[in-house]
C-alpha cells in the first residue's frame, strides 16, 4: 500500500526520558509504516535546550506560527536536581511556559474514554474538556500581612500622574490582603480561543464566574465573553448547531455533575486548575488525557497532558521492563495529523488519524493494555504487556482496520 503524503510540514517538538522512548516507538511502528512523515524536527530534550541556551524552544514556537499546527513530546520542567542532573548553565524555564507566552493560547485538556474504564461520574457518557485561562488572578498577586489596626486602600496611578482609590478595609486587628488583576487583552484570547475551539469540535461553551459576588472583576470576563461572542460567533454557533452559555460558577459545577459530558467548560484560572485535576482523576488516568493549546489566532499545539514519567525511564535504563501508556501521546499525534489534514483538504490524513484512534481503542475494550489500566478496568481477563508490546499491538490492529 502506498504510504499517504503531506503536503505541509508538521511542527514535531521531541522531548525527554520515558515519553522521548515512546515518541520514537510510536514514530517507528505506528506512523512511518503508512505515512510519508512530513516534520519540522525540533529537539526539546533538556540537553538541546541547554546547548541552544533554550533557543530552540522559541524557534519551535515561531515555527507554529509558520505550519499552525505541532505535536509536542513532554518535557522536563528544570528545577534545582535537573541542573545538577543535567549540568545545566540555567535552570531553563518551562518549555510549555515559554511556546505559551509566544502563541499566547489557552489549553484545552479532554480524556479518552474507553469501554471498560467508566468515569466515576456514572453520567458521564461523553468527555468534557477544560479550557483554563492561564494568566494572572491569584497565580499573579501580590499579598501582604496586616500586622494591626489601620487602613488598606487599592490606589490606581494613571500615566498622567491622577489617581483613583478604593477602600480594601478599615481593620481593627491583624489580618491578610490580597491585590490580583487581569488583562482585558489577556481575557479576549482566552474568550477567542475558547469559542474557535468550540467551533472546531463542534461542542458547547460553558463559562462560568462568580460575577454577582464580583461585579467588576468577575463581571468583566463574563462581559468580555458575551461581547465577542455576539459579534463574532454567534452566527457560526448557530449554525455549526451549538450553544454558549454563561452561568454562575456554582451552578456550573452542579449542571456538570449531572451531565453526560460532550461539552467544553471554560474556567478562570484558579477554577481550571482545580477542577482539571478533578475531572482527569473521575474519568481514570492521566495518561489518557490530552491537551491542546489553541491560540486566537487557530494555531494548534498537541501533546499529552502527563509528564515525562521518570519513574519509569530510570526503570528503562537499568534495562528492567516498563509498561508505559502511550495513549495520550498518540493522540497527541493523532489530533496534530488530522488538524493538518483539515487545513490541507488531505483526507487521506484525516482518515489515517481515525484509524489510528480506533485501533488504540480497539486494542483496549479488547482486553490488551498497559498496567496503570490493567489496574482499574473493569474488564476480566485482561492481557497486560510492556511499553514495546503495547504499542505492537497497537500496529496489529491498525493493520486490520487498513
Ligand atoms: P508524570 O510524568 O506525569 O508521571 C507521574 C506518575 O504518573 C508516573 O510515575 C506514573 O505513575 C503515572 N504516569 C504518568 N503518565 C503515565 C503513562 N503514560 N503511563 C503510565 N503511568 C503514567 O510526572 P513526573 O514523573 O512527576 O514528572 C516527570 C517530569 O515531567 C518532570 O520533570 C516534569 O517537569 C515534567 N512534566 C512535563 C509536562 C509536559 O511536558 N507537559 C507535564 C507535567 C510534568 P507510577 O510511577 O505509579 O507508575
Ligand atoms: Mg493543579
Amino acid at each position: 500500500m502506498a504510504k499517504i503524503k503531506m503536503t505541509t510540514p508538521l511542527v514535531e517538538m521531541d522531548g525527554d526520558e520515558m515519553t522521548r522512548i515512546l515518541w520514537q516507538l510510536i514514530k517507528d511502528e505506528l506512523l512511518s509504516p503508512f505515512v510519508e512523515l512530513n516534520t519540522e524536527y525540533y529537539d526539546l530534550g533538556l540537553e538541546h535546550r541547554n546547548e541552544t541556551d533554550d533557543q530552540v524552544t522559541k524557534d519551535a514556537a515561531y515555527a507554529t506560527e509558520k505550519y499552525k499546527v505541532a505535536v509536542k513530546c513532554a518535557t522536563i520542567t528544570p528545577n534545582a536536581a535537573r541542573v545538577e542532573e543535567y549540568n545545566l548553565k540555567e535552570m531553563w524555564k518551562s518549555p510549555n511556559g515559554t511556546i505559551r507566552a509566544i502563541l499566547d493560547g489557552t489549553v484545552f485538556r479532554a480524556p479518552i474514554q474507553v469501554k471498560g474504564i467508566t468515569p466515576c461520574v456514572r453520567n458521564w457518557e461523553k468527555p468534557i474538556t477544560i479550557a483554563r485561562h492561564a494568566y494572572g488572578d491569584v497565580y499573579k498577586a501580590s499579598e501582604m500581612k496586616i500586622p494591626g489596626a489601620g487602613k488598606v486602600e487599592l490606589v490606581y496611578t494613571a500615566e498622567d500622574g491622577s489617581q483613583e482609590s478604593v477602600l480594601v478595609h478599615e481593620f481593627d486587628g491583624p489580618g491578610v490582603v490580597q491585590g490580583m488583576h487581569n488583562l482585558s487583552g489577556s481575557i479576549e484570547s482566552f474568550a477567542r480561543s475558547c469559542f474557535t475551539y468550540a467551533l472546531d469540535t463542534k461542542q458547547s461553551l460553558w463559562f462560568a464566574t462568580k460575577d454577582t459576588i464580583s461585579k467588576k472583576y468577575d463581571h468583566t470576563f463574563k462581559d468580555i465573553f458575551q461581547e465577542i461572542f455576539d459579534a463574532e460567533y454567534k452566527e457560526k454557533f448557530d449554525a455549526a448547531g451549538i450553544e454558549y452559555f454563561y452561568t454562575l460558577i456554582d451552578d456550573a459545577v452542579a449542571r456538570v455533575m449531572k451531565s453526560k459530558g460532550g461539552f467544553i467548560w471554560a474556567c478562570k484560572n484558579y477554577d481550571g486548575d482545580v477542577m482539571s485535576d478533578m475531572l482527569s482523576s473521575a474519568f481514570g488516568s492521566l495518561a489518557m488525557m490530552t491537551s491542546v493549546l489553541v491560540s486566537p489566532q487557530g494555531y494548534y499545539e498537541y501533546e499529552a497532558a502527563h509528564g515525562t514519567v521518570q519513574r519509569h525511564y530510570y526503570k528503562h535504563l537499568k534495562g528492567e521492563e516498563t509498561s508505559t501508556n502511550p495513549v495520550a501521546t498518540i493522540f497527541a499525534w493523532t489530533g496534530a495529523l488530522r488538524k493538518r489534514g483539515e487545513l490541507d483538504g488531505n483526507a487521506e490524513l484525516m482518515d489515517f488519524a481515525g484509524k489510528l484512534e480506533k485501533a488504540t481503542i480497539d486494542t483496549i475494550e479488547s482486553g490488551t493494555m498497559t498496567k496503570d489500566l490493567a489496574l482499574i478496568t473493569e474488564l476480566k481477563d485482561v492481557n497486560t504487556l510492556n511499553t514495546q508490546d503495547f504499542i505492537k499491538a497497537i500496529r496489529t490492529t491498525l493493520e486490520g482496520i487498513m
